[in-house]
């Protein structure tokens, strides 16, 4: 049976609800427009929300991205699907659009959770934790990490075995497993598309042995277990929970590397091990820590003192590509590497190895127009038609682009870009008026 159609119309859609697509729908919302943000995931806030501290300032991400995803959520004149998709989005007339939006079913009243926890503890599957990036597990009835927002449980049905314990834990009688999907039609004067990147999966370079070896983990692992949310009280190595004493990071994995199809800079990497770095050596004093790079790119406001930060500290910085990693019966690492200043073949052995993986674009943008033509780059980010003009503009008229939709960038880049977008948009809106 076909559900029925709620229908709903505001100003702009924001497709992503990541910093750069909260931050364009705050701008709008504060002129007086009403903004729809649809997620795909349980909360706001994008990957920004996950991170531990923020290069240079190595400010708390959680204390930054926390009182701005709960300004976004109780703005009066935003409105937030989470675990939603945009369907297809078609221009109705000259210049409005339809969009087609599923909510999927939460199995959870999300205005009755009180995020007690109660069903967590209850439900007896455990499954790995995508937000920890599988560092631990989780239930299949879980809140999605501890600061979500909404901070509201929901049940992973894939796993669940409808054994019942959590709705019988449940004190407000929340949980409803006849929840069925939504969905909306939605009408707008424009859209702000914030899609935003996908993270390199290492996989794809299997000599350096990420799936294999367990003491090979990606930067957004390592990012967990640095933050004040994180798995373990410190950081461990994840074969044999030893506090690691000589950790290799290897950047551009999975950048500048044609061999893997991705050609560009990630602009991101370089930064955020030189901040991981920081951060081990304040955890764990005794550590050594080395970089493996093949040029650092330090080339933001403070980025260089930050690196001669990291020097300073005793981060051993060594110019060479990585071409192999084996392991040892210890679980140790073994690095065969070229020496780029000697040009010689070397090998190293470290108890941990970090993958600086690199950013990808999300061809999900280029998908949310069934009619209209949102055009790629060569790289396959939403093309800028008029990047130095009018950044925020795309191929489509009433259509703007914010964030790492656009291609790699940091926090504060990704910020000015949402300005950009809030800013484009709301000139289009006056010009329509
Ligand atoms: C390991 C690591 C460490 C980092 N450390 C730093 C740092 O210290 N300092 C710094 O400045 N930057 C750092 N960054 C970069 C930072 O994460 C990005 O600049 C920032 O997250 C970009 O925000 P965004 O909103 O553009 O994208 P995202 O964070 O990717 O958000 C995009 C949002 O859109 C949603 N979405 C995607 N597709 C759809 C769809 N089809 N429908 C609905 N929703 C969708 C996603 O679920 C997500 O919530 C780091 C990145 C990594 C990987
Ligand atoms: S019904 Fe599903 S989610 Fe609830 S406790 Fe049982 S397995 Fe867990
Ligand atoms: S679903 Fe019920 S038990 Fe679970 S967090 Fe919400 S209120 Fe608590």
């Amino acid at each position: 049976m076909q559900s029925q159609i709620i229908k709903e119309s505001f100003d702009t859609l924001v497709v992503g609800g990541g910093i750069a697509g909260g931050e364009a729908a705050l701008n709008l919302a504060n002129n007086g427009y009403k903004v729809l943000i649809v997620e795909k995931d349980l909360s706001i806030g994008g990957k920004m929300i996950l991170l531990s501290k923020v290069f240079p300032t190595l400010d708390c991400a959680a204390c930054i991205t926390t009182p701005k995803v709960s300004e976004i959520s109780r703005h009066p004149n935003i409105t937030i699907f989470t675990k939603s998709e945009v369907k297809n989005i078609d221009k109705i007339g000259a210049k409005d659009f339809v969009a087609n939006v599923t909510k999927q079913p939460r199995y959870v009243h999300v205005d009755d959770c009180t995020g007690c926890q109660l069903c967590e503890e209850a439900c007896p599957v455990s499954v790995t934790d995508q937000y920890q990036f599988d560092l631990v597990g989780r239930k299949a009835a879980f809140i999605p990490f501890s600061i979500a927002s909404p901070k509201v449980a929901a049940i992973d049905i894939e796993n669940c075995t409808l054994c019942g314990a959590c709705e019988r834990a449940c004190p407000t009688n929340c949980i409803d497993f006849t929840q069925e999907e939504e969905n909306y039609e939605i009408q707008v004067k424009s859209v702000v598309v914030a899609t935003g990147f996908k993270l390199f999966d290492p996989l794809m370079i299997p000599r350096y042995g990420f799936g294999l070896y367990k003491n090979v983990i990606t930067s957004m692992q390592m990012e967990r277990q640095l933050a004040p949310t994180r798995p373990f009280n410190t950081v461990l190595r994840p074969s044999d929970g030893k506090m690691p004493d000589n950790i290799a990071y290897v950047l551009c994995t999975g950048s500048r590397d044609l061999s893997v199809g991705n050609p560009i800079c990630s602009q991101i990497c370089c930064m955020y091990s030189i901040k991981q770095a920081q951060l081990i050596m304040g955890s764990l004093p005794m550590a050594d820590v080395t970089l493996y790079y093949l040029n650092i790119r330090a080339f933001g406001k403070g980025f260089n003192e930050f690196y001669d930060q990291a020097k300073g500290m005793g981060v051993d910085f060594t110019k060479g590509k990585v071409a192999k990693i084996t392991e040892k019966e210890n679980g140790n690492l073994i690095l065969r590497y070229e020496d780029i200043e000697t040009g010689k073949v070397s090998e190293s052995e470290h108890d941990m190895v970090i993958l600086s993986v690199g950013v990808l674009p999300n061809q999900d943008a280029n998908k949310l127009f069934s009619k209209e033509d949102l055009k790629e780059d060569r790289f396959h980010f939403v093309n800028q038609p008029d990047i130095l003009a009018s950044p925020a503009k795309t191929s489509i008229e009433g259509v703007f682009v914010a964030g790492t939709a656009t291609g790699p960038m940091d926090i504060p880049d990704s910020i000015l870009s949402a300005g950009a977008a809030a800013s484009e948009t709301i000139s289009y809106l006056s010009r329509k008026k």
